[in-house]
């Protein structure tokens, strides 16, 4: 099998759940086969759509929250083997953006994490919803994207509130 740039990793669940452990390459294989199966009944391109030359979805990582706390760290380094990477996308939904991303992603039966804002959540909730539909997973970030620095902890906690509540 000819070697990829990139091996991509979903992260399932960014709020929180159940860290898995890293996986020899058989098995990877084997979990890679398990995700597409699930991607088949959610996402528009089917297993059998995916082959050899498309990106893929290596494996699923679900993040473990053990008790948020606000103003820390929530999350040790991932447990990424070398060569993966994990695709993020902050600041959607976009009708501008959103819907060109989710149509790559398919096209390359590849999986991300979408961290969306409470403005565009409020604004675009189906396109939001869609996102979820098709597989990838969605986080929070923040309501308005202020710059924290410049707010006060009751503000930043307000921006989180908004956003959670979007
Ligand atoms: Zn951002």
């Amino acid at each position: 099998m000819a070697s990829r740039p990139a091996r991509p990793v979903h992260i399932a669940d960014p709020a929180g759940g159940r860290t898995d452990r890293a996986y020899p390459y058989w098995r990877q294989q084997r979990m890679r086969c398990i995700a597409l199966i699930l991607a088949a009944c959610a996402a528009s391109a089917s297993a059998a759509e995916c082959g050899p030359d498309k990106l893929g979805t290596e494996r699923t990582i679900v993040l473990q929250r053990e008790g948020a706390q606000y103003g820390a760290q929530q999350h040790t380094a991932l447990p990424l083997e070398k060569g993966e990477v994990v695709l993020t996308f902050d600041d959607g939904p976009s009708a501008d953006n959103t819907p060109l991303v989710l149509k790559a992603l398919s096209d390359q039966c590849a999986r991300a994490t979408f961290f969306m804002l409470g403005q565009g959540l409020r604004k675009d909730p189906d396109l939001a919803r869609e996102t979820v539909r098709e597989g990838h997973s969605a986080g929070i970030h923040s309501d308005t994207h202020p710059h924290m620095a410049t707010l006060t902890p009751a503000q930043q906690l307000d921006d989180l509130a908004l956003s959670r509540a979007a």
